[in-house]
């Protein structure tokens, strides 16, 4: 069972669990601890150090995504030593990677980009900066290996979220790396593209292939709405330049996916413009399908099923649901089959 104890952080006592860390606590509170490694509901790793704060009597700053709340635990969360430091680790972190944001996917979107703007750095230098490891470009995902800050967020979500296990943390120092399977590239490895890794880069490491150089988070409208795929109905914004989806990512608030998606949800949205795609009614006449009107294809279908029904009673019809549309739909089209047509002959596509 849990006790109610007390913590100060900045001069203000504040009442916490116990299990909770410091950062759980400041959180909770309204106090702003930066992070780019927390991971809400897997383990803290503690891996970026942003979130060091000062504790009175500790010889060194502590990590306050790792580090539990204790009573009488005075935190001192940005004093000049803390905001000090921060400023470091920012400037480290982005002068050892290749940070240019004018042709990133996230800029806009980076945690670290607004960090490194909160804080005020304004003094980096990329010379030391290599790309040490080629871009890894596949048809839904593309790792840039020179913009990770290891923070191991894409791990995490790998392994205690989705429980895939496909990446972990590779080889020893500056080399170190996300690795798939043995080194692999994503397409070859363990990887099942739930797009988990990419929703939770806190930069522009991990970013969708479809949407790279379609539009900048700012030039962006988002559409919320329910995806179509299957009956789970998870919730998502469809990210719109010029009236077309160039992306989708799913509303990290609601439930029931509260930010994850599968693989067909979150990547295959490209059959919305695709050229290809039947926009109009077509009839077959002699073999071959000719464009028709809406009026005229109802108009055809209503008087076949009618003769067919006439001729051989309505249970000669059979009808099948789609897991692509609404409940709505769904619910309308039984009605239809067991109240117009008078047959209990309706399943669905699951079933098939
Ligand atoms: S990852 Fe962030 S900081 Fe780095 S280039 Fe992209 S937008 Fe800029
Ligand atoms: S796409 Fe999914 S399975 Fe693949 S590495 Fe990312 S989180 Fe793991
Ligand atoms: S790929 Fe992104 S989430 Fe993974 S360690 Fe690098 S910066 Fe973090």
């Amino acid at each position: 069972m849990s006790t109610q104890q007390q913590i100060t952080i900045d001069g203000n006592q504040y009442d916490f669990e116990s299990g909770e860390t410091i950062f759980q606590v400041a959180v909770r509170n309204g106090i702003k601890i930066p992070t780019l490694c927390y991971l809400k509901g897997t383990t803290p790793t503690g891996a970026c150090r942003m979130c060091l704060v000062e504790v009175e009597g500790a010889r060194s700053l502590v990590a306050s995504c790792a580090t539990p709340a204790a009573p009488g635990m005075a935190v001192k969360s940005a004093s000049e030593r803390v905001l000090k430091f921060r400023r470091m680790n920012l400037q480290l972190l982005l002068s050892s990677g290749h940070h240019y944001c004018i042709t990133c996917e996230a800029d806009g979107d980076c945690r670290l980009q607004s960090l490194a703007y909160e804080y005020k750095i304004d003094n980096i230098d990329f010379r030391e900066a290599s790309q040490k490891h080629p871009v890894e470009v596949n048809t839904l995902i593309t790792r840039d290996f020179s913009r990770c800050i290891k923070c191991g967020c894409c791990v995490q979500a790998c392994n205690e979220v989705q429980v895939n296990q496909a990446i972990s943390f590779g080889y020893r120092g500056v080399d170190s790396k996300i690795v798939a399977t043995g080194d692999r590239a994503y397409a070859d490895s363990d990887c099942v593209f739930c797009g988990e890794c990419v929703r939770v880069c806190p930069v522009g490491a991990l970013t969708e292939t479809q949407s790279r150089f379609k539009g900048k988070v700012r030039d962006l409208q988002k559409v919320k709405t329910t995806c179509a795929y299957c009956g789970v109905g998870c919730q998502l914004h469809l990210h719109m330049k010029d009236g077309k989806v160039v992306k989708v990512t799913g509303s990290d608030i609601d439930a029931p996916n509260y930010g994850s998606l599968c693989v067909k949800g979150r990547f295959a949205h490209d059959f919305i413009h695709d050229q290809q795609r039947l926009t109009t009614p077509l009839i077959r006449d002699n073999g071959s399908f000719r464009e028709a009107s809406w009026d005229e294809a109802l108009g055809l279908v209503a008087s076949r099923l009618s003769s067919i029904k006439k001729e051989s009673g309505p249970d000669s019809i059979g009808v099948l649901a789609s897991a692509r549309i609404t409940n709505e739909d769904n619910y309308v089209i039984q009605k239809f089959s067991r109240a117009v047509i008078g047959t209990n002959n309706i399943d669905h596509c699951a079933r098939l």
